[in-house]
C-alpha cells in the first residue's frame, strides 16, 4: 500500500524557488575578480538563473549535456549553480588550479560543450580551447564592454551580454529526481582524474544533511563565508544547503589571503565560515600580529585534511570561535563526518570535551560508516584499533562517470583513509593509506607527527613523510616551514616531540623548506615533496 502524499521530485530547482520566494532580500555579497565588492540577493539570483535557462534553452543545449565552469566563488557562479542544474543539465564545476594537460583531459572526457570562466583563467582557456573540441560555446563571466578585443578564442561572448536580454521568468521542468545535476572530478594524484556524478536527490539529502543542528547547523539568521571553493565539490553543498536554509552569502572571489579573508569576515558580519586548514592558516598568521579578533565569526568548519589541534585551540582561546572538524571526500558530495558533541559530553571538562573536538567526527543520518581490519573483520569500536574506512549512503558514489566497474566492495565504498572508531562512534583519520608510515611492523601516523610540529610556536608548516630503512622498513621525518623571522634548530624540534608521542615514532630527521607543495584542493601534495626531496639529495 502507498502513502496518500504528494510527490514532489527532489529538484535543485526547488531550492532557489524557495529562496528568491521566502528569502528574497537576503544578501549575496562578493567579491569580484575586478576587486570590488557586489551585492546582490536570493532573489536576483533566482531571476537571473531562470535568464540562464532561457539562454541554455536557445544554444539549443541537450538535456544532460555538460556546462563547464571554470570560476571562483561569487554570485555568476552561484546563478550557473541553479540555472544550469535546474533546467537537467549537468554543471561540471573545474579546478583551475590543475594541470593544464589535466585540466583539456577533464573537457574532453566529460564532453562539455559550454565552458564559462572569469576573467583570471583567461590565458588558460586561450591554451585550452584548441585542445577541447567539444566544447562550442566560451563565456567570460564579465560584462560586454570588459570582453578583451582579439582573445583568439572563437565566439566569446560575454556572460551579461549572454543572460542579459533573457526573460527572468521561466518554469522550471519537473524530472526524475535522480536525474545527473553536477560533476566533479577527483584532483587524482595516481592516474586520471575520476569524475563524480551527482544527482538532485543526491544533492539535496546533502544538503537537508549538512544543515542539521548537529552538522553544520546552517539557519538564516547565518552569514555564510564558503572559503572552499565552488569548484572543489560545491563548495562542499553550502550553496545549496544556505539556498535551502535561506542564509547570507558572502563569497571571497580570488581573494583567499588572510587580510582579504579577515576584511570580508567583518564587513558583512559572517558567522559561519569553510575551509581547508591551510586557508586559516594564513587568516590566523594575518591576524595574530595585528592583535586583532572576530566581532561576528561563531562557528567555522574546517575540513579536507587534518585539522591541527593547535589550530582549533587557537580558534577557541584567542578568538572564541569553535571550530568543527568535518571529514569527507568528492565521492561523499563531500560530508561523511562532523564533529559536534553528544548530551552526555556536554558536563565533561573543557580539556575532555576538546579531546573529543579533535576527532573528524560522527557521521549523520544518511552516511553509514564502517571500518575493516586486516582480516576484512568489523575492527572494534575502542578509538584505538584502527583499519580501512568504508562508507555508503544516499550522496556516496555508486560508480564514477563512463566508468564500467563500480568501486563498491560488497556494496560500500573504500575511501583509501585508515581510521580508528570509538564507542560513541566518533571517527578519527589515523592517515590515507598511501601515506601511513610502516615502521618495524607498526604503524605511525603522518598526521600525527605533522599535528605535533606545527603546535611548536616557530612551525608554520610541517609535512611528515617515509624514508625508506634497512632495518625498521620505513622512518617517519618530518619536513618544516619555519615561520617567518623565527629560529627553529633540528634539535629543539626533535626535543620537542619528547613526551608527546612514543618514543619510537619521533621522527629521524629534520628537513627545513622555504615552502611545502600545496595542491589544487589546498592539500600537502607529499609525493611532490618526495621528488623535491629527492632531487634536493641528488647532486
Ligand atoms: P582529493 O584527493 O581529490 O583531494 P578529496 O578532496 O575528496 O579528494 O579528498 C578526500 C580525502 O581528504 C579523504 O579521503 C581524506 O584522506 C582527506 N581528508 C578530508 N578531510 C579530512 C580530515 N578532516 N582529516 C584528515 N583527512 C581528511
Amino acid at each position: 500500500m502507498y502513502g496518500l502524499m504528494q510527490q514532489r521530485e527532489l529538484l535543485i530547482s526547488g531550492l532557489i524557488e524557495f529562496a528568491q520566494k521566502n528569502h528574497a532580500d537576503t544578501e549575496i555579497i562578493s567579491r569580484r575578480v575586478e576587486g570590488d565588492i557586489h551585492r546582490s540577493n536570493w532573489a536576483e539570483v533566482g531571476k537571473r538563473s531562470q535568464q540562464i535557462a532561457h539562454a541554455l534553452k536557445r544554444m539549443d543545449l541537450a538535456v544532460g549535456s555538460r556546462v563547464a565552469t571554470l570560476a571562483w566563488n561569487g554570485y555568476r557562479h552561484l546563478e550557473l549553480y541553479f540555472g544550469v542544474s535546474g533546467t537537467a543539465r549537468v554543471l561540471h564545476t573545474i579546478n583551475p588550479r590543475l594541470h593544464p594537460d589535466q585540466l583539456a583531459w577533464i573537457v574532453n572526457h566529460a564532453e562539455d560543450e559550454v565552458l564559462c570562466f572569469d576573467m583570471t583563467f583567461l590565458p588558460l582557456v586561450q591554451a585550452l580551447h584548441a585542445k577541447t573540441p567539444t566544447v562550442k560555446h566560451w563565456i567570460a563571466l564579465c560584462d560586454t564592454h570588459q570582453l578583451p578585443k582579439d582573445s583568439g578564442i572563437p565566439g566569446l561572448q560575454s556572460y551579461e551580454g549572454w543572460i542579459g536580454q533573457e526573460d527572468s521568468a521561466f518554469d522550471w521542468p519537473q524530472f526524475d529526481e535522480n536525474t545527473a545535476s553536477s560533476l566533479c572530478y577527483t584532483s587524482g594524484t595516481t592516474g586520471h582524474p575520476k569524475g563524480t556524478l551527482y544527482s538532485h536527490r543526491s544533492t539535496l539529502l546533502h544538503a537537508f544533511g549538512a544543515a542539521l543542528p548537529d552538522v553544520m547547523n546552517l539557519s538564516a539568521t547565518d552569514s555564510v563565508l564558503p572559503v572552499v571553493p565552488m569548484f572543489h565539490v560545491n563548495a562542499w553543498g553550502l550553496p545549496y544547503s544556505c539556498a535551502m536554509v535561506g542564509a547570507k552569502l558572502v563569497f571571497p572571489g580570488p581573494a583567499m589571503d588572510g587580510k582579504s579573508v579577515y576584511e570580508l569576515i567583518e564587513q558583512e558580519h559572517v558567522t559561519f565560515a569553510a575551509g581547508v586548514p591551510t586557508v586559516w592558516q594564513m587568516l590566523l598568521s594575518h591576524m595574530k600580529p595585528l592583535g586583532v579578533r572576530f566581532s561576528s565569526l561563531k562557528r567555522t568548519v574546517i575540513g579536507g585534511s587534518a585539522c591541527p589541534p593547535s589550530m582549533i585551540h587557537a580558534f577557541k582561546q584567542d578568538h572564541g570561535v569553535e571550530v568543527l572538524h568535518a571529514w569527507g571526500m568528492t565521492e561523499l558530495s563531500p560530508l561523511g563526518t562532523l564533529c559536534s558533541l553528544k548530551n552526555k559530553h556536554m558536563s565533561l571538562p573543557l580539556d575532555q570535551q576538546m579531546k573529543i573536538r579533535l576527532k573528524q567526527g560522527r557521521s549523520f543520518f544518511g552516511v553509514d560508516l564502517k571500518i575493516l581490519n586486516d582480516q576484512g573483520q568489523l575492527q572494534v569500536h575502542d578509538g584505538q584499533s584502527y583499519g580501512d574506512l568504508y562508507a555508503k549512503g544516499s550522496w556516496v558514489i555508486n560508480k564514477y562517470f563512463k566508468q564500467a566497474q563500480s568501486p563498491l566492495i560488497d556494496g560500500w565504498f573504500p575511501t583509501g583513509d585508515v581510521a580508528t572508531m570509538d564507542e560513541d562512534g566518533y571517527m578519527q583519520v589515523v592517515d590515507r593509506t598511501k601515506d601511513v608510515i610502516k615502521s618495524g611492523g607498526e604503524w605511525i601516523s603522518s598526521i600525527d607527527i605533522e599535528n605535533i610540529a606545527v603546535s611548536h610556536p616557530s612551525v608554520a608548516m610541517a609535512a611528515c613523510i617515509a624514508i625508506a630503512d634497512p632495518k625498521w622498513d620505513e622512518r617517519p621525518i618530518v619536513v618544516v616551514v619555519v615561520k617567518p623571522g623565527l629560529v627553529l634548530s633540528k634539535e629543539e624540534l626533535l626535543a620537542f616531540y619528547v613526551g608527546k608521542t612514543a618514543k619510537w615514532q619521533i621522527p629521524d630527521d629534520v628537513i627545513f623548506v622555504d615552502a611545502i607543495p600545496i595542491g589544487a584542493t589546498g592539500k600537502i601534495l607529499k609525493n611532490k615533496l618526495r621528488e623535491d626531496l629527492l632531487k634536493r639529495e641528488a647532486p
